[in-house]
């Protein structure tokens, strides 16, 4: 008998109908002769809904408390489901985040999974029953409730493939699997078959949320392959591992993007070794990650810093860069938050000539204007305005000529 753990996306159980198309699914492949653990997300903009009310509420919310709000609304999707199944006449059981033995560390909204204890699942499984775990979730050693940052329930599922030895870990969403860039946007984006962790890592650390970044890389560690797929059609999706791709077709896989990003500027600094560690150490320490960074050359021993961040953490940014500054003598900070991000990615892309040419030329015949420019081994990522981003998009897809994948 093969275990299979299933996660289905927020949009997947959005109202009791979707709820009882899951059910269904699930029926499905327990009737095949598996024992079947699934991970739900919460309903639909549950978790949207939740973050605003406690906003109206205070606008800094205490994250204890925040984290067991928040954790409800997986709590109501996993028990609904158990009961969707149990009408359908099969033995289900829901499961928190705590009663499934998912132990984390205490950063409340941004917790990491410690350990999973499996031995409640274990035994439910073993009873015949469909486990429903609530996603996102965990507990302290105190017993508090965390949870695991948005988009989070993927984690869950790969934690818990990797620790109970699944057969399969399967994500569930709205759309056929993993496209060229976010179909949305590119109408014409195509279906990938496969990619590499890696790239898939790359793609939504640069802002394709349909995979939490932290999922791909537990992914990868355990290597526990991960299919992306519909809930709504029978389309196998896009397989997700760690194997040479079997058709390298094309060197560029996609095209992501990102419109929560904010630049920071610190001008009039001096040029003087520990300036940027300065800069750096104190954001790190505030647990702010900081992506492309760019120092100009420096005029009479003064330079200009600059560096983006998610908009979300531009407010303790600015308060921690200001202080800085004042402390350096620097003329100004500046911020914007009007710019985005578009990332091109493919394995061993940077080292084929023609790349670069291509991406430049492409977005210079648009007349898009490039602000700042980063790249890794299977990335090139340009920051532009926020108005030119889904133009930068769909040039650079046809560019690559994607839609041909
Ligand atoms: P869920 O409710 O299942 O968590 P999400 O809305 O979080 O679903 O993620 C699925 C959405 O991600 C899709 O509807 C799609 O618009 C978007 N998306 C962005 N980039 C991609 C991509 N490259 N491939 C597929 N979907 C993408
Ligand atoms: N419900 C949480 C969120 O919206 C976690 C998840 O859906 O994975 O971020
Ligand atoms: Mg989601």
């Amino acid at each position: 008998m093969s275990l299979i753990v299933q996660k289905y996306g927020g949009t997947s159980v959005a109202d009791a109908g979707r709820i009882m198309n899951v059910a269904r699914r699930i029926v499905g492949t327990k009737m095949s002769g598996n024992d079947v653990v699934v991970v739900v997300s919460a309903m639909g903009d549950t978790t949207d809904d939740l973050l605003k009310l406690a906003h109206q509420i205070t606008p800094k919310p205490s994250t204890r408390e925040l984290d067991v709000l928040l954790s409800t609304g997986e709590m109501v999707s996993s028990t609904l489901l158990a009961m969707a199944l149990k009408t359908m006449g099969y033995e289900a059981i829901s499961l928190s985040g705590l009663q499934a033995g998912i132990k984390t560390t205490n950063n409340f909204t941004r917790a990491l999974i410690l350990d999973i204890d499996p031995q409640r699942i274990l035994a439910e499984l073993q009873a015949g029953k469909i486990v429903i775990v609530a996603g996102f979730q965990g507990v302290t050693e105190q017993m508090d409730i965390t949870t695991l940052g948005r988009g989070g329930s993927d984690t869950t599922a790969v934690a818990l493939a990797a620790r109970l030895g699944a057969d399969s870990c399967v994500r569930y969403t709205d759309t056929e699997g993993i496209y060229t860039a976010d179909p949305r946007i590119v109408p014409d984006a195509t279906q990938l078959k496969e990619l590499t962790y890696e790239e898939m890592l790359e793609l939504s650390v640069y802002g394709s949320k349909v995979v939490h970044p932290r999922a791909i890389e537990l992914a990868e560690y355990y290597n526990m392959p991960l299919r992306v797929a519909s809930s709504f059609t029978n389309n196998p999706g896009t397989l997700i591992h760690g194997g040479e791709k079997l058709e390298v077709r094309n060197k560029v896989t996609a095209i992501s993007h990102d419109m929560n990003v904010a630049k920071v500027t610190i001008l009039g600094i001096p040029d003087t070794p520990g300036i940027a560690a300065a800069v750096f150490v104190p954001l790190a320490d505030a647990g702010i990650s900081v992506d492309t960074i760019v120092q100009n050359a420096s005029i009479n021993n003064m330079a200009d810093l600059t560096f983006t961040i998610t908009e979300d953490d531009l407010e303790k940014a600015t308060a921690i860069v200001n202080q800085v500054a004042s402390k350096l003598n620097a003329r100004e900070v500046l911020t914007d938050t009007h710019i985005g991000k578009v990332s091109v990615i493919g394995s061993s892309m940077l080292n084929g000539p023609g790349y670069a040419s291509t991406f430049f030329n492409s977005l210079a015949d648009a007349n898009i204007n490039i602000e700042l420019i980063s790249t890794s081994e299977i990335r090139i990522t340009v920051i532009v305005k926020e108005d030119k981003v889904l133009d930068a998009v769909r040039v650079l897809h046809s560019a690559f000529r994607l839609n041909e994948a």
